[in-house]
């Protein structure tokens, strides 16, 4: 299902994969942000893809796209839910659906819940837009955009994600 907005907000141009990015690597956020996809042909990836197109089959509202926004499902009017296979990295997880939340707020005045869902080890964890948290958020979103203008990437720094990320041939190869 795909509806389209056209954001007025600066702070709306971003979508979940940036927000994500940011918590997992800045110089992965920067080629992302600077059409550099690449796609993983990592196992780790490849479970993810099943896991998002096997999981919740029954769920109507499912796979909503909401311009720059996908949500994994909508369940009871008033809960968002991303599906996630594991919570190695849940502060990116958790942002990414605050920014979901936040998203909806400033674009159709719809506040509810977030509801991370991890079907793997059978969890969830929720997740609330508090006046903090929106704040928060919103510091991030500045940082972003000044990653993303960077002319350059930030350097490359190693860390146990590397192993498994697109972009690893680039750094270190
Ligand atoms: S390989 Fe590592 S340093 Fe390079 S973009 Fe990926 S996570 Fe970042």
């Amino acid at each position: 299902m795909l509806y389209n907005f056209e954001p007025s907000d600066n702070n709306l141009h971003f979508t979940g994969t940036q927000i994500n990015y940011y918590f997992v690597c800045k110089r992965k956020l920067w080629f992302f942000s600077h059409n550099m996809e690449l796609e993983s042909d990592s196992d780790l990836v490849l479970m993810g893809k099943l896991l998002h197109e096997h999981s919740y089959k029954r769920k109507s509202l499912k796979e909503v796209e909401i311009d720059r926004i996908k949500i994994d499902f909508i369940e009871k009017s008033k809960e968002i839910h991303e599906v996630k296979r594991s919570r190695k990295i849940e502060n990116a997880h958790v942002y990414q659906l605050l920014y979901y939340l936040y998203s909806l707020k400033k674009t159709a005045n719809w506040v509810g819940k977030g509801v991370l869902d991890y079907p793997l080890i059978k969890k969830k964890v929720e997740v609330e837009l508090t006046p903090d948290r929106e704040a928060e958020l919103e510091n991030i979103l500045v940082q972003i955009r000044g990653i993303i203008s960077q002319e350059r990437p930030p350097e490359a720094e190693w860390k146990s994600y590397c192993k498994s990320c697109a972009y690893r041939e680039l750094c270190w190869g």
